[in-house]
């Protein structure tokens, strides 16, 4: 048997990285309590946080530190993709990507859709319960479906046992 290399255009599509959502645990008692980031995930801050004009925490999958995206400069999508892309608030690292937030919006997974147009291969990001309905999301267009799936992307070497693919 011979093996082919794949020469499509689909490696020179630069995609976004994608960030689950995890429960980060806390360490520490008390007063000395802190949250602990799980690299290359987000967490979701509950109603009656005190980080005001907080949008969201993001634990850097490069220097595992977390950064607090703040209202004021950055904006969430329904589909998750936060704008403008994300840059590590640490002055020593220099993580700088397009980001898409799993579970972002009504807590519905994350899908990619792969698509290709007179030879461009594109993909297209949304939230949704099964593949019926991301392809509902993609709506109409002389596209040609080359897949769909969850989005996975980053993992955190977290208690699963999952490793961080970055
Ligand atoms: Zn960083």
């Amino acid at each position: 048997m011979q093996l082919t290399i794949d020469r499509s255009p689909i490696r020179n599509v630069v995609r976004p990285l994608i960030f689950s959502r995890e429960d980060w645990p806390m360490v520490g008692e008390g007063r000395k309590a802190q949250i602990q980031g799980l690299p290359g995930t987000w967490f979701k801050l509950p109603e009656n946080s005190p980080l005001k004009g907080a949008l969201t925490l993001i634990c850097c999958p490069g220097c595992k530190k977390i950064s607090i995206l703040l209202k004021k400069d950055r904006k969430i999508d329904v589909f998750g993709k936060v704008s403008p892309s994300f840059k590590c608030a640490s002055k020593e690292c220099s993580f700088h990507h397009t980001i898409y937030l799993d579970k972002w919006h009504d807590g519905k997974t994350l899908y990619a859709i792969a698509t290709i147009e007179r030879g461009k291969i594109e993909f297209t990001y949304c939230h949704a319960t099964n593949d019926t309905e991301a392809r509902f999301h993609l709506g109409a267009g002389r596209y040609k479906i080359i897949g769909i799936a969850p989005a996975i992307g980053l993992w955190a070497n977290d208690r699963n046992g999952r490793d961080l693919s970055v």
